[in-house]
Order: structure tokens, then C-alpha cells, then sequence
């Protein structure tokens, strides 16, 4: 995993994601390197670059060009923007003009979230998946919702977790926000 302080942050974009969550978001996709991945709101391009190592081709979305040109950065400092296509764009619009896919990431998704589980779900392969991930406690209540409507294996996971800050009198154990991850499965 790329430690969180190797990324280039711009003031105006929210990541990247941290490298713990990262690690669980990558290992709940079971990513491997012929598949094809979607990154629905790049962001500063923490998924996007885990990504990148480990499949064929990653088509990173972002309707905010701030965020499309910090993941670039980061892209290019770790040597990996071969592997990815810039979209800037809307993440429903984007979806639309993509022919198929093996995994889903949705990172943001500006209250649109079924109609992007619906759209995604047209172009997902069989067993491919959609995850998503989540600070709002409503986006994984409605995750789950189309994700059942949609007949797919849903799976849920509540993580928490504290960093020690090691300090001369001791560990200090500093909470960080919970995320919400939901995965389903075709
Ligand atoms: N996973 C990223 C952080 C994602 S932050 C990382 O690890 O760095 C969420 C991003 O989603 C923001 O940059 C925001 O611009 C984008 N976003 C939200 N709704 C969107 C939509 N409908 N279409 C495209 N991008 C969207």
C-alpha cells in the first residue's frame, strides 16, 4: 500500500483515502490484473493508484477538474498513469459510454447513488462488483437497498480504526472517522 503521506493533497479534494481502508477496499474487490475498474470520484486518486497496481485498465471519474489534475499528479509520481484513463465528467454520464466492466468503485456520488448502481450494474461482468464507500449514514442503508433490488450478494462492513501516535510518555490512540464499506456481487 502507498503511505498516506507519498500523495500530493490539493486544498479543494477530499482524500485519499486512508491506507487501512485501502487495504480492506482492495481486498473485498479481489482485484486482479486483467480486470477492467471504475473509479466513480477519484478524488486525490488513493483508490485509483492502489488500483492501478493491481488491474489491466482503471477509467478514474471525477466531475471536479481539481481533483482529476491531483490525481494525475499522483499518478505520474508513482509511475502508473499508463494504467489509467481521466474522465472528467459526470460519474452518471461517464458510466453511460463505458462497455464493460469487472469492478465498480464508488467513492462519491453527489446523490445519485441507485441511478449509478442501476447503470453499473448493465456493464458489470458476471460476479463483477460494486463497491461502495461511505461517511454519510445513508448511503450504505441506500447501497443496500438497490444492491437487493438488484438480486446481488451484498456484503457490509463497519470499520473504526485508531492510529497510535507515538509520543516520549507513551502511545497516544487517535480515532479516525468510520467508513462504511458495501460490496455486491453480480
Ligand atoms: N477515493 C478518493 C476520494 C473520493 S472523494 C481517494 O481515495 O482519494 C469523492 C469525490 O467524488 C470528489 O472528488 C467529488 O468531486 C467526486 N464526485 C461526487 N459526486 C460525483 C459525481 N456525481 N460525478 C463525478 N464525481 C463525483
Amino acid at each position: 500500500m502507498i503511505p498516506d503521506d507519498d500523495f500530493i493533497t490539493h486544498e479543494n479534494v477530499p482524500g485519499p483515502t486512508k491506507e487501512e481502508i485501502r487495504c480492506i477496499v482492495m481486498c473485498k474487490s479481489n482485484v486482479s490484473q486483467n480486470d477492467i475498474v471504475v473509479d466513480i470520484g477519484c478524488g486525490t486518486g488513493g483508490l485509483t493508484l492502489e488500483f492501478a497496481k493491481r488491474s489491466r485498465l482503471v477509467y478514474a471519474v471525477d466531475r471536479s477538474i481539481d481533483a482529476l489534475n491531483t490525481t494525475e499528479k499522483n499518478l505520474k509520481k508513482h509511475n502508473l498513469d499508463k494504467k489509467v484513463q481521466l474522465i472528467h465528467d459526470d460519474a452518471l454520464k461517464a458510466l453511460k459510454n463505458i462497455e464493460t466492466i469487472d469492478i465498480l468503485m464508488i467513492g462519491g456520488s453527489g446523490g445519485d447513488l441507485p441511478l449509478l448502481i442501476e447503470e453499473g450494474y448493465k456493464k458489470l461482468v458476471q460476479n463483477g462488483k460494486i463497491i461502495v464507500t461511505s461517511i454519510l449514514l445513508e448511503t450504505p442503508v441506500e447501497a443496500v437497498e438497490t444492491m437487493k433490488e438488484l438480486n446481488m450478494d451484498i456484503d457490509v462492513v463497519d470499520i473504526s480504526i485508531s492510529k497510535g501516535l507515538i509520543m516520549k510518555r507513551g502511545t497516544m490512540m487517535i480515532a479516525r472517522n468510520p467508513i462504511t464499506i458495501v460490496t455486491g456481487k453480480k
